[in-house]
């Protein structure tokens, strides 16, 4: 049997993967700072054997690789984007980008042949000139959360160069599901709907409608993680659906969805959740589909009715 460790297994993410390694067999271990709202909704925690783990020391990290064996790594743990792209930059920076040099040293201390995946994010592209980006597109990154993960895609890289890593970067799209808070705005408009259906809400207060996002559905994001592991060399790709959808549509697909007409209820927030470098990025996922033969199974309206129907039968639950 073959040993994975996610780290930030609890996450929204982590959830899907343990799934997907379950089903290909693989032991998972895992850490966590803390529990939310990911894997334990998906009741697959008790398939996790969890690690001691200190993302803030080297030594100890490659003492528990050492111990326990993992064979692929894949780093899921990081200080999460939506609103919080520009709070805490000190600490953004040393969780989604230290963080991954020390992984680096832990796995080239303990035992370089382990392969490790990391969860990095469009949204290193920042300001972008082209308007789909492949790996071979610059990066201009416009918040310290960009920054961050720049940071770790470079060290990824430099790693995977000079010290003969199997180390790989998934640049990953926005990407939602059920289990996405409401922080982010699918989570919000998902939720939104199924409080205005049941009666419990009257509104939905929303920021920019017009805003762009390239969104994919989680669960086939960690299959592209997973399968860029077991290619024969390690390598870069951009996973992404190469389409873009507004926060509008959105909303017309999830209210239509319950038989709903969306300007009836979304009003604009007051609050404002502009971001400060708005750019619609939209990313050609080309190499994945050519190399590791993914492609992304889930379409976008059949993501939002599927996050509206779950977000309707877990308010259900909470009214019972
Ligand atoms: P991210 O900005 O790509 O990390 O993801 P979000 O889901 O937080 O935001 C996606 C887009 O939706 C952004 O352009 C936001 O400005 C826009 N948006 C519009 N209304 C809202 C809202 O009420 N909440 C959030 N989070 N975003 C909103």
């Amino acid at each position: 049997m073959r040993t994975a460790l996610i780290t930030g297994v609890t996450g929204q993410d982590g959830g899907y993967l343990i799934r997907h390694l379950l089903a290909k067999d693989w032991k998972v271990l895992g850490t966590t700072r803390g529990f939310q709202d990911g894997a334990r909704p998906l009741g697959l925690l008790n398939e996790v054997t969890f690690i001691d783990w200190d993302m803030h020391d080297t030594s100890a990290m490659a003492a528990s690789l050492s111990l326990h064996k993992p064979s692929a790594v894949f780093n899921l743990a990081a200080r999460s984007s939506g609103q919080g792209m520009f709070d805490e930059p000190v600490k953004i920076i040393e969780d989604n980008g230290i963080a991954v040099t020390r992984l680096l040293e832990a796995i080239r201390m303990s035992d370089p042949t382990i392969r490790l995946c990391q969860a990095s994010s469009s949204e290193m592209f920042g300001r972008v000139e082209e308007s789909r980006q492949t790996e071979r597109t610059p990066f201009k990154p416009r918040s310290p959360y960009g920054a961050a993960k720049l940071y770790a895609h470079s060290m990824i890289d430099i790693y995977r160069r000079h010290y003969g890593l199997f180390a790989c970067s998934a640049i990953l799209y926005n990407h939602e599901s059920p289990k996405r808070s409401e922080s982010f705005v699918t989570g919000k408009i998902a939720r939104g709907v199924a409080r205005i259906k049941l009666g419990l809400a009257d509104g939905l207060k929303l920021g920019n409608l017009d805003a762009r996002r390239d969104w994919g559905y989680a669960p086939d994001y960690m299959e592209a993680m997973y399968l860029m592991l077991q290619q024969t060399a390690p390598d870069d790709y951009i996973v992404a659906t190469g389409e873009t959808h507004s926060v509008r549509e959105f909303c017309e697909i999830a209210f239509g969805h319950v038989g709903l007409e969306s300007g009836d209820f979304v009003s604009d927030d007051p609050v404002g959740h502009g971001r400060a470098a708005e750019v619609p990025l939209c990313g050609d996922s080309s190499k994945a589909r050519r190399v590791l033969g993914w492609q992304p199974r889930t379409q976008f309206a059949d993501m939002v009715r599927l996050m509206v129907d779950d977000a309707i039968r877990s308010a259900r639950q909470l009214t019972l």
